[in-house]
């Protein structure tokens, strides 16, 4: 069995390392257009903000180690064609210049994603830069040594972390975004007004609700930001907007969503007989909601890729969806988030309800004790839970992980409120914060039914906060 496997970051170092191992016969040729494998992106800022100090332990795999599996590691090889009738891939080697073809049994497609980069006049300035791979930390720590302004754009998960990291450098910092709140699409009002509040004190600008429109330059070099709300000064702009999957080797050859997200099914096979494919490259089925989604991270990419080699030869372990589940740590605060916000379900048009629960993450009696938010989205008619955020000084992101397998297994706020969590007073309390929320959740809901739920009150995406 040949079998090629397109990029080898995080899907395509789990699928190569997992069928070299269960298919001791593959013949396996791995093509990367990069000279290192499985760079962990999610270390970039904590690499420029100097928490890891060596770039070097930020991978977690070496070429040589697929090649000791007996894998035909091509690195500086980028696949240029792919045709799925005749199954074969066209190859350049970026060293030599020469192109060649090879032909495969199997195709793996673990060709990621890459930054959408806006068609912005300016975008062509030096000192402009994407966050992606091991080659932008390294440019985006040197052009950030000699910078003093720095204009990070997009408020997700990605620009909040770089912005901490260049504070953390005593850089003056600013953070665009477009929308009115920071991890819009992961936190509601209530987290984001938290966490605004402490990068505020900490000393970056947020620039919300403002589109950038404009990136100003002088002798080739950036010096300033544009948006519809007014002008900022800027000798280095790092962009993270988003991802786009990168898949245009397989454009009408294979069924994609319309931003060219791979569509697979639950065994990672493609709409194309004997082409898999996994991680950023793909759609993923988004529990909460059931529908396929585009949610880049390495979670998925490792288990799709995974999964990849698990069903290589026949169908064997289903793929489980994902609720998107994240966490992030902003200077002292510890914050997480699985499934829907409300906002998003309000704005996907689902019915849903919301609780909020405050309270401390362990007794009074103790020495310290920190004060934790907690929040779940239900569906307003079954309880089944939706989606939950957590915020803290005291790390109680892992609660959240909780709530994801609860949501992956369609539990409702009533069940939450009864499963067994264990109590000690260094930890928690004796009715632990998933069980409170829980059974809060479920009393608010119960009132709410009294009061007439859905036939009486109705149920408005705008107005519904009774
Ligand atoms: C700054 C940052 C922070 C992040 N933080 C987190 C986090 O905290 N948690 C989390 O879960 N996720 C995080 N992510 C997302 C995570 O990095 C991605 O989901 C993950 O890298 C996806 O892995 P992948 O292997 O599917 O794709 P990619 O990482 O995009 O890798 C694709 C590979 O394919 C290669 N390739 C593409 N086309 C070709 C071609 N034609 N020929 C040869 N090779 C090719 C590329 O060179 C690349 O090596 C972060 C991402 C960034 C950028």
């Amino acid at each position: 069995m040949k079998v090629i496997v397109i990029g080898c970051t995080h899907a395509g170092t789990a699928a190569t390392i997992q069928i070299a191992k269960r298919h001791p016969d593959a013949e396996i040729t791995v093509y990367e257009r990069n000279d290192n494998i499985s760079f962990l992106s999610c270390g970039i800022a904590l690499h420029v903000g100097g928490v890891v100090r060596n770039a070097e332990e930020l991978f977690y795999a070496h070429p040589d180690n697929l090649s000791e599996l007996g894998v035909n590691t091509r690195m500086r090889h980028e696949v240029l064609a792919v045709d799925t009738e005749r199954r074969t891939v066209t190859v350049r080697n970026l060293e030599t210049g020469e192109t060649l073809q090879d032909t495969y049994d199997k195709l793996v497609m673990t060709t990621g994603s890459w930054p959408v980069v806006p068609k912005l006049p300016g975008m062509e300035l030096d000192h402009v830069m994407l966050c992606k791979n091991y080659a932008h930390a390294q440019a985006i720590i040197e052009k950030a040594a000699l910078a003093e302004r720095i204009a990070v754009v997009g408020a997700g998960y990605i620009g909040v972390e770089l912005a901490e990291a260049f504070r953390q450098l005593n850089k003056r910092v600013t953070l665009f975004d477009n929308t009115p709140r920071v991890m819009y699409k992961y936190l509601d009002q209530a987290f984001t007004d938290i966490v605004e509040a402490d990068m505020v004190e900490h000393g970056i600008e947020l620039a919300l609700g403002q589109t950038v429109q404009e990136l100003r330059g002088k002798d080739g070099k950036v010096t300033g930001v544009v948006t519809t709300a007014g002008e900022y000064d800027a000798d280095l702009v790092i962009m993270c907007i988003g991802f786009r999957p990168n898949t245009g080797l397989l454009q009408d050859q294979v069924k994609m969503l319309p931003n060219g997200a791979i569509i697979v099914d639950e065994y990672m096979r493609t709409s194309s007989p004997d082409v898999y494919a996994a991680g950023d490259s793909c759609a993923v089925r988004f529990n909460p909601t059931g529908e396929a989604a585009y949610i880049p991270l390495a979670t998925n990419a490792v288990r799709m890729g995974t999964l990849v080699a698990m069903n290589l030869k026949e169908p064997r372990v289903t793929y489980k969806g994902t609720q998107g589940t994240s966490g992030i740590r902003i200077f002292d605060l510890n914050v997480a988030s699985t499934g829907l916000t409300e906002q998003a379900a309000k704005d996907a048009g689902l019915a849903v309800r919301s609780t909020v629960v405050t309270d401390n993450d362990r007794p009074e009696f103790m020495p310290t004790y920190e004060q934790a938010l907690l929040k779940l989205v239900y569906e307003a008619e079954s309880g089944r839970l939706v989606g939950a955020q957590v915020l803290s000084k005291a790390d109680l992101t892992q609660s959240v992980n909780t709530l994801s397998v609860c949501i992956q297994n369609r539990m409702t706020v009533e069940e939450l409120g009864f499963v067994d969590f264990f109590f000690q007073p260094h930890y928690n309390k004796p009715w632990n914060l998933l069980n409170q929320a829980g059974l809060q959740a479920q009393a608010d809901l119960e009132a709410w039914a009294a009061r007439g739920g859905l036939n009486k009150i109705g149920w408005s995406a705008a107005a519904d906060t009774a």
